[in-house]
């Protein structure tokens, strides 16, 4: 695993102007395996700069040809399958299967359904007398979090090129080996130079020089409430527009009608899956008041299951938070039925599954997100309970609903206020849309809708 020492500008490794650094941990066992530039505000206008210059060429490729583009990216990232898990591995702390499975294979296959898209997507219609073209938005300034760091990358970076534009990345300062692995397959793909510029840094530095920058023409922000706040504020001033895949605190609605055995166990495995580390997990459990201690009881042995399988959370700030808010439900009077505060190991920054009973609407574990691998669980007296308690925060990404009858689960769907919904454990979808109701985002990642973010129209009349 190699960390280059630069900022891949304007298609080659260049040495960054400032001469910090940002070390790289495992978060297995706290070793540093690697260092990177933290790139400064004069770095992100030099690659701003080449994203810019790049642009119109890149915007006037034929969609064929950016599609090609883009197969040959799908391919470079293909034969670096192994190498992409076990960074991930290394800087994320993922199980080697997990990387395998998720990590290095979702974004293979996103990369390729954005092959497809750029060579069939329809850039221009017919609306009566009126031909529109849907025309690339410009220079994209796109910033990633660690939890899914490929994915992340990827699911802004493949549209962003197929519909023309030109990219300046900031990734996450935890995984930032894997963006770099990701800059090598850009360059292997022959992927003109300044279309893609990688600058490795800090959020507060150059994640808000990126975000901040006049000549850069849509953000597209994965990450934090809080901070897609501050990016969409500083858009709104400069009338940008804006692509923020925010925080969420999922239901997973099980109705009486469910296979309760089933739907708990596929819930409790949502939620340890990635340590917890999923933005779209079903993290608050909803069972009906009658069904609710046999639910606990399962749930409690299945997490009990998973003891440090489950791998470490990404730091150890995100291990001290998780495990503030584990004993914040405590506090807050919740039942501990599974896990608990204390690390089942001396070294790394691993968290215990775990599982809260008796958990009230209005607790804090209930209402805000914790990014680690903690299920609460709420009962409710009947329908409308379940959806005022289902529809009760400020986040709407993503949620679940299980029940005997298909349709009895769809209506209540229906109802949630929330980005996408899992019909009786339904399968993840890479061309669905994906993004949040409410305070959990605007706009779509994924498949067309993920494409037309970085597209803006122009209608000719006739
Ligand atoms: P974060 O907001 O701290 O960081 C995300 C990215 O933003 C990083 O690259 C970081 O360096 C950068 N950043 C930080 N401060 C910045 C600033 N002031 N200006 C510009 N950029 C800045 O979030 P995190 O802790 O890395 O990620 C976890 C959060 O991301 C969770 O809340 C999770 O729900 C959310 N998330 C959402 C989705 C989604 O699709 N909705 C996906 C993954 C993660």
């Amino acid at each position: 695993m190699k960390a280059h020492d630069g900022i891949y500008l304007d298609g080659a490794w260049r040495p960054a102007t400032g001469p910090d650094t940002i070390d790289i941990v495992n978060p297995v066992d706290e070793q540093v395996i690697g260092r990177v530039p933290a790139g400064t505000a004069e770095d992100v206008d030099a690659a701003v700069r080449a994203a810019r210059a790049a642009l119109p060429a890149w915007a006037a490729t034929a969609p064929a040809e950016r599609a090609a583009h883009l197969t040959a990216l799908r391919d470079a990232l293909a034969a670096r399958q192994d190498e992409i898990a076990e960074t991930v591995t290394a800087e994320l702390g993922s199980p080697p299967k997990l990387s395998q499975a998720v990590h290095a294979a979702l974004p293979i296959t996103v990369a390729g359904s954005y092959a497809e898209l750029a060579a069939t997507y329809a850039f221009e219609e017919k609306v009566g007398n009126s031909t529109v073209l849907h025309e690339p938005i410009g220079v994209v300034g796109a910033i990633t979090p660690w939890n899914y760091p490929l994915h992340q990358i990827v699911a802004k970076v493949a549209p962003a090129l197929a519909a023309g534009c030109t990219v300046v990345l900031k990734p996450a300062e935890d995984t930032p080996l894997v963006a770099q692995l990701f800059a090598e397959a850009v360059h292997e793909a022959g992927i003109p130079a300044g279309v893609f510029n990688l600058v490795t840094g800090l959020g507060p530095v150059a994640g808000r020089a990126l975000a901040e920058h006049p000549d850069v023409d849509l953000v597209s922000f994965t990450g934090s409430t809080a901070v897609g706040r501050q990016i969409g504020a500083t858009a709104g001033a400069a009338v940008k527009k804006v692509a923020l895949e925010l925080g969420g605190k999922s239901a997973n609605v099980i109705l009486p009608s469910a296979d309760l055995a089933r739907a708990v166990n596929v819930g409790v495995a949502n939620v340890m899956s990635n340590s917890g580390q999923t933005c779209s997990a079903w993290t608050r459990m909803l069972v009906h008041r009658e069904q609710y201690e046999e639910a606990v009881r399962i749930a409690a042995a299945a997490a009990a299951k998973y003891g440090d399988r489950i791998g470490p959370v990404v730091s150890a700030k995100q291990q001290a938070r998780v495990r503030g808010y584990i004993e914040k439900g405590v506090a807050e009077g919740a039942r501990l039925v599974a896990g608990g505060p204390e690390s089942p190991r001396e070294q790394g920054y691993f968290v215990s599954p775990t599982v809260f009973a008796d958990v009230t609407p209005d607790m804090t574990i209930a209402q805000e997100e914790i990014f680690g691998p903690v299920l609460t669980i709420l009962s409710y007296e009947d329908e409308e309970d379940a959806l005022r308690i289902a529809n009760g925060t400020v986040y709407g990404l993503a949620g679940a609903v299980w029940a005997g009858d298909e349709e009895e689960a769809v209506a209540f769907a229906r109802r949630m206020d929330t980005g996408q919904v899992d019909i009786n454990g339904g399968r993840f979808n890479p061309l669905a849309p994906f993004g949040g109701y409410k305070q959990s985002g605007v706009g779509r990642e994924l498949g067309t809708h993920g494409l037309a973010e970085y597209l803006q129209t122009k209608s000719l009349q006739f």
